[in-house]
């Protein structure tokens, strides 16, 4: 189809659905920002941006795509590591017009629009003391790392993101607008909580909020990399008895080269724990100390806003890098892989790469294995290996091999699984371990319920039963 039909097309298709938003085609001024996403290897270039205002823009937007027979990529904040919120010659539904948070503090509870980003979200709810539990960088979707499951610092205390999600408003593949709940359409509730992007597009979270802050105790503290495996150790002995209110990320870095790290630190390999205790502080110093007892070669922890803690990554993790990741979910925290851990990050690619764990537990668990179509509940730690990268035009491939070595390497310590939201593309095969062979049955049958015609499959795509 040529550009003009198409642009010609398109406008007669969204005309009559009263589309109120903003079509940004190839030779609009604001074509090549619209097009980027997250990911700065990743370079699309689709037929038309359709930036919406509201649910109806969606369905608007939705049946054009489908009545045209283009694919369709929904885009929420962006960040999909493999890049699932653009597509070439195919039309964007981008809903990064749609931020709007609301926030109900007396019922708890917050409305939240299908693009807002997790900082427009902590914003609004810290003004009131509360928090849904997110990921930790503010830049990230609400919707994406929602409909994937969402693990962040405050899991163990308040569980994944989708166990606070109370409703969602949806615009289906037929283009119309319903309300999934657990009274309405339970079936697209369950399948909406771990299974991505897959049954229609989210216009609207309700999320329950919980009492968090406005001070938690974190911060970085840092050891020299020659005692990473005694410190990852020590972590682990810490966790085995922590209470639900303290979180550790573990992660294996070069320390980057700007404050608050002090200049010998800088351009050093380190492990850096980053610790998040949303209990009191006194409670959280007593539960630390054996940390601290190590003598790290750097401490921040203390008492910090939430929300500058939701924030502290954002710029080490901004738009445009270079990026491939891989994943997995451990049974365990076994010696055998911290060491292994510390002895391949010493072939690390770049000095932005980084490989992150941290133990799963506490209110993760308490939710029963099938009531949500998040299927890894029960795994011990996660495994995230970031490849990072300054320039996304240079050569990936040192990148990749870096991440994959680490991943295979890592292989006899997982439980098989991936968090779907780490998925780059890794083919049917690990798009089933994603969501595990029972959610992944059932999941198909919600799919052929939903979106027979599977519209909705640039994500982690599961076909219709
Ligand atoms: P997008 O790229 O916009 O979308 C991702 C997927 O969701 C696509 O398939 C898209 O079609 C679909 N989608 C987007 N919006 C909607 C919608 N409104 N309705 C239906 N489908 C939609 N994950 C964590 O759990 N915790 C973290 O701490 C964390 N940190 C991260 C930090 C960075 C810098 C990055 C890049 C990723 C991080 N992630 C984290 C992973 C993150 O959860 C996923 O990348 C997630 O997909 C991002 O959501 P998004 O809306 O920004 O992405």
């Amino acid at each position: 189809m040529k550009v003009q039909t198409l642009s010609a097309d398109l406008r007669r298709g969204l005309r009559p659905r009263g589309f109120t938003g903003e079509i940004v085609e190839p030779g609009h001024a604001g074509y090549e920002a619209a097009r980027r996403v997250w990911n700065g290897s990743i370079d699309r270039r689709p037929a038309a941006v359709l930036r919406c205002h509201d649910a109806d823009d969606v369905a608007a937007a939705v049946v054009a795509a489908v009545d045209l027979g283009l694919p369709l990529a929904v885009r929420g904040g962006g960040h999909s590591v493999g890049g699932l919120s653009t597509v070439d010659d195919g039309i964007v539904v981008d809903l990064s017009a749609m931020r709007r948070v609301t926030v109900d503090a007396a019922a708890r509870r917050a409305l939240v629009a299908g693009g807002a980003l997790l900082g427009d979200l902590d914003r609004a709810t810290q003004e009131h003391g509360l928090a849904v539990p997110a990921g930790q960088v503010s830049h990230t979707g609400v919707a994406g790392l929602t409909l994937g499951g969402g693990v962040g610092y405050l899991m163990r205390a308040h569980g994944l993101t989708i166990d606070s999600l109370v409703a969602a408003e949806v615009v289906t593949a037929g283009g119309e607008t319903v309300t999934a709940s657990a009274d309405e359409h339970p079936d697209l509730f369950w399948a909406l909580r771990g299974g991505g992007g897959n049954f229609g597009v989210v216009t609207r979270f309700e999320f329950a909020l919980h009492g968090v802050g406005p001070l938690v105790y974190a911060g970085p503290l840092v050891y020299p990399i020659e005692r990473a495996a005694e410190v990852m150790r020590a972590s682990r002995a810490v966790m085995a008895g922590a209470p639900d209110e303290l979180s550790i990320h573990e992660i294996l870095l070069t320390v980057p080269e700007h404050p608050p790290f002090p200049e010998h630190l800088q351009g050093k390999p380190a492990l850096l724990l980053a610790p998040v205790h949303v209990g009191s502080e006194e409670q959280a110093r007593a539960d630390l100390e054996p940390l601290r007892e190590l003598g790290p070669a750097f401490d921040l922890v203390g008492p910090m806003p939430y929300v500058v803690l939701q924030s502290m990554i954002d710029d080490d993790t901004r738009h445009g890098l270079g990026h491939y990741s891989k994943s997995h979910w451990l049974r365990g925290f076994d010696d055998g892989l911290i060491d292994t851990l510390v002895e391949r990050f010493a072939q690390v690619s770049s000095p932005m790469s980084h490989v992150i764990t941290a133990r799963m537990g506490g209110a993760i668990e308490r939710v029963p294995a099938g009531a949500t179509a998040f299927a890894h509940r029960s795994a011990a730690n996660l495994l995230w290996i970031i490849g990072l990268w300054d320039d996304p035009a240079a050569d990936p491939e040192p990148h990749r091999a870096w991440v994959g070595d680490v991943f295979e390497s890592a292989r006899p310590y997982s439980t098989g699984g991936v968090y779907v939201n780490a998925l780059e593309e890794e083919g049917p095969e690990r798009v089933r371990a994603a969501y595990g062979a029972e959610t992944f049955e059932r999941l198909r049958r919600v799919k052929r319920d939903w979106d027979p015609d599977n519209v909705f499959s640039l994500n982690q795509n599961i076909p219709p039963a």
